[in-house]
Order: structure tokens, then C-alpha cells, then sequence
């Protein structure tokens, strides 16, 4: 199960989570398009095969733990949350994706590869892939497993940007990049490591400890034979 994060949402500042951010030289929102294209990425990646949740589908806003707990909760091999920049001067542009300063390997990874993918669509300035403390990629928030990164897809204040992404197909490219990086880090996993993720740790007890059963079992035919 792969988790998409559209970052902000709803009216209010909620568990560190800031309700907006960037806005639009036209009013246009940020918290509005990170949903639109996590919408998108996450369709893209159903259509792909893969089992995909968002942790929000409609305008409300959830607190950065929670966002990774819903991640955390089904073991998820990739987390990527996202978001649009903002800036003072409209005329910065370019995009970056984060990972939290103590991430994993694995995080970074990830970030490499959905940054490449973002920048294939945007077009923009590759800003690189940074580090700095970040609550929703916290790693004590997130199972080990799991790879985290946050996309900044691109800075909303400039104003050209702002145009383009009133634009359906551009949203649809970008949520596609975005779900094709994910596809391809997933990619470099052992084959075996998406389907292991994704099973309740509950169950995986259970299996095993059937397995010592059968085990315990057959050891005094062993003994007999040995005798
Ligand atoms: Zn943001």
C-alpha cells in the first residue's frame, strides 16, 4: 500500500500542519492543488497495479503525525507527501523534494527518484534533493520500512505556473511523474519486499509460529530414525 500525502487542507493549523501556504498571484491555493495531484499520482499508480491511499481526499487538514501514522499503519514501502513553493519574489522557480535530516537510505532514494520525475515534467530548475527536520517524515513517526519524501512540486507564486496549473492536462502530467517515480523506486525493492510490507505484522507471527509447529513435529521421527 503506498501512501500519497497532499499537503495542508481545511481552515484551521492542526497538529503542526499549517492549513495553506503558497497562494497564487490569482488567489489559487496550495492546499487545492497538492490534493489534485495526489488524486491523480494515486490513480496513476491504481492503473499501475499498486494499492494506494491518500491521507486526506477532501478539504480538511490533519496533523503531520497523523499524516505518517496513516502510512505507519499498513507498513507502506513509499510515503511521498506533496506540496507546491511559495516565495516573496515571483520570480523564483524551480523543484525540489525533501527528506528528513537522520532519513534512511532507502527515504533518500526515493527522493532521488521522484525529483528526477518531477522535474522531467515540470520542466524547471532540478533544485536537488535537501534535508532538514521535517514533522511528517519524522523516522520515530514512520515505520522503519517505510521511505519517506516530501516534493515541492514547484513555486505557486510565479505567476506563469500559477496559469499552468489551472491547466487539467499539466495536473495529470505531474501527478503521473510523480506516481511513475514512486513505480520506479519500487522498482529497486526485492521482489518480495512490497507484498511483506503490506501484511499485518499480526499475521506474519502467526505464520511463523505455525512454522516452529511443524517443525517441532517431524523432530521425533528424526530421533527415531537416529535410535
Ligand atoms: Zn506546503
Amino acid at each position: 500500500m503506498i501512501v500519497i500525502d497532499p499537503g495542508h487542507g481545511g481552515t484551521v493549523k492542526v497538529g503542526g500542519s499549517s492549513p495553506n501556504n503558497a497562494t497564487g498571484p490569482d488567489g489559487l491555493l496550495e492546499k487545492t492543488v497538492t490534493l489534485e495531484v495526489a488524486l491523480r499520482a494515486a490513480v496513476a499508480l491504481a492503473a499501475a497495479g499498486q494499492q494506494v491511499k491518500l491521507t486526506r481526499e477532501t478539504d480538511v487538514n490533519l496533523g503531520l503525525d497523523d499524516r505518517a501514522a496513516v502510512a505507519k499503519a499498513v507498513a507502506a514501502p513509499a510515503f511521498v507527501s506533496i506540496h507546491f513553493n511559495g516565495d516573496a519574489d515571483s520570480r523564483v522557480q524551480g523543484t525540489e523534494t525533501w527528506t528528513h535530516s537522520v532519513a534512511s537510505a532507502a527515504s533518500i532514494g526515493l527522493a532521488r527518484i521522484v525529483q528526477s520525475h518531477t522535474v522531467g515534467a515540470t520542466g524547471y530548475r532540478d533544485r536537488g534533493v535537501k534535508a532538514k527536520v521535517l514533522g511528517v517524515l519524522d523516522p520515530e513517526s514512520h515505520d522503519p520500512r517505510t521511505a519517506a519524501c516530501l516534493v515541492e512540486v514547484s513555486f505557486l507564486t510565479d505567476p506563469n505556473e500559477n496559469a499552468r496549473l489551472h491547466d487539467p492536462a499539466y495536473v495529470d502530467m505531474v501527478g503521473r511523474a510523480i506516481a511513475d517515480g514512486i513505480q520506479a523506486y519500487l522498482a529497486t525493492l526485492p521482489p518480495t519486499a512490497i507484498l511483506r510490507a503490506a501484511k499485518p505484522i499480526a499475521k506474519r507471527r502467526r505464520r511463523r509460529a505455525r512454522k516452529i509447529v511443524s517443525r517441532s513435529r517431524r523432530r521425533p521421527v528424526r530421533r527415531k530414525k537416529k535410535g
